[in-house]
């Protein structure tokens, strides 16, 4: 279970430099949401190995300074419903304005860590001039310049500090499963058709984090909890930015599961939104079930239309693909079975251990009749292979030279592992190793 960082402050003091600073490129997720707010940024990170996720809480309506300012303020509000802790950002270069005092304002009256960051300390003057933030009321304050990397080191020292403990994900006899997905979707619906009446309800148990709650459901044969989230109970003090309140929920009930089910309304497709979710379970290595629900409402339906539209889905997920895709209509409970037992198999995917031996056995002949092409010169040789103790599937292949194995053929392997033993809908890692 991952932590949420969250970073906060007005416009153009830095965020951005320090998100992509933090955030290795292909790791970070861009939600562009109808052009009224900025971009906002989600990615993991980690610092002396501990892994977290950043949001870059951005995301601004132009207008009015009074919207500008009152947006800002719900940003603030949703990170600190939702994060672990919160990176306030402030600017040196300009000092301390009116907005950075509203924004300080509300982090002192909550109990979530706060992390004052003074960016653009670029000089010792500047250094001197960074005391005056010690007025904002949050205590100690990280001299940082995000441009050149100074000062964040301690910053994330300070940061990993805070945190709350991170369990390692611990191996589940049941599987976890969270339901994720746009607003509007379906989910709620989703879940009530699964939980029916309150006699199926086993037991409520308090999760393992201090927000999230698993509550375990004993229903059509298999017995599952189902992740919810302090914020899926809690009201939202500010509804109306719904978009950004459900990526926040999904980023933690995602951390939080072994399964995600991601539920989609056929008639709006695999969109954008629906994408980062995806990829947000992807990176995380969750097991992932794509339900396309309200099926009842697409008309015409022909032989091939389901066929054409799971098409276009897997042409969006490239190349993670061997993904099951369900054809749900929650309104007429068509399929929920089918897509609790796909959720099912998925987590018995996920938690598969291939013994040595038998592994070496198929994959090694494989490798000798397809090796890795050489690369420079040099030849690769693959001596044998295991899958590590994690909970989800990981493979080390030990060879002579594993900086020479290109990604081509790492796909290759993962493909054969995927043919081999069945691993749908879950992310598998391939690593090669000195020997
Ligand atoms: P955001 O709106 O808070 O995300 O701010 P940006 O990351 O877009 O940065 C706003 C401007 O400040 C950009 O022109 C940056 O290059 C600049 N900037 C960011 N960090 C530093 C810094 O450490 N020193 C200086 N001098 N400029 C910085
Ligand atoms: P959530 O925001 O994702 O939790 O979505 P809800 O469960 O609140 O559902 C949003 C709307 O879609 C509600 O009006 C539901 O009645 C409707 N809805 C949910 N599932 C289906 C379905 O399978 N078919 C149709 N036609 N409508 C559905």
């Amino acid at each position: 279970m991952g932590n949420i960082v969250a970073i906060v402050g007005r416009p153009n003091v830095g965020k951005s430099t320090f998100f992509n600073r933090l955030i290795q490129r292909r790791e970070a997720i861009v939600d562009s949401v109808s052009g009224v707010t900025r971009d906002r940024h989600y990615g993991k990170s980690d610092w002396n190995g501990q892994v977290f996720s950043l949001i870059d809480t951005g995301g601004y309506v132009k207008g009015s300074d009074d919207v500008f300012e009152s947006e800002i303020d719900k940003q603030v509000i949703l990170a600190i419903e939702e994060a672990d802790a919160i990176i306030f950002m402030v600017d040196v270069e300009s000092g301390i304005t009116g907005m950075d005092e509203d924004v300080a304002n509300l982090l002192r009256r909550q109990d979530k860590p706060v992390l004052l960051a003074v960016n653009k300390v670029d000089n010792s003057k500047r250094l001197e001039n960074a005391v005056e933030f010690y007025n904002l009321g949050l205590g100690e304050f990280y001299p940082i310049a995000s441009t050149s990397g100074s000062g964040t080191g301690e910053l994330l020292d300070a940061l990993i500090e805070v945190l709350p403990e991170v369990e390692a994900e611990e191996e589940s006899e049941l599987p976890r499963f969270a339901v994720v997905g746009r607003p509007n979707a379906g989910k709620s619906s989703f879940i009530n058709a699964l939980i029916g009446e309150e006699r199926y309800i086993v037991t409520d148990v308090a999760g393992t984090t201090r927000d999230s709650i698993d509550t375990k459901y004993n229903r059509y044969g298999f017995e599952f909890n189902l992740v919810d989230t302090a914020g899926i109970r809690r009201k939202s003090k500010v509804k109306e930015d719904l978009e950004f309140y459900s990526v926040m929920r999904s980023v933690r009930a995602i951390e939080n599961c072994d399964v995600c089910l991601i539920v989609l309304d056929a008639t709006r497709g695999f969109d954008g939104q629906v994408q980062n979710i995806f990829w947000l379970a992807q990176r995380n290595r969750k097991g992932i079930v794509i339900l396309v629900n309200k099926w009842d409402l697409v008309e015409d339906k022909e032989t091939n239309t389901m066929k054409d539209y799971e098409r276009k889905i897997r042409s969006e997920m490239e190349p993670f693909t061997d993904v099951p895709i369900v054809f749900i209509s929650v309104l007429t409970k068509q399929r929920i079975f089918k897509a609790i037992e796909t959720a099912v198999e998925v987590f018995k995917n996920r938690s598969k251990k291939i013994k040595t031996s038998e592994l070496n056995e198929r994959m090694l002949p494989i490798i000798e009749s397809y090796p890795p092409p050489a690369w420079k010169g040099k030849y690769v040789k693959i001596k044998f292979c295991m899958q590590l103790p994690t909970p989800q599937p990981q493979f080390a292949f030990f060879c002579n030279l594993p900086q020479y194995v290109r990604e081509p053929y790492k796909r290759y392997l993962e493909n054969k592992l995927r043919e081999e033993y069945d691993f749908k809908g879950v992310p598998v890692s391939v690593y090669f190793r000195k020997k």
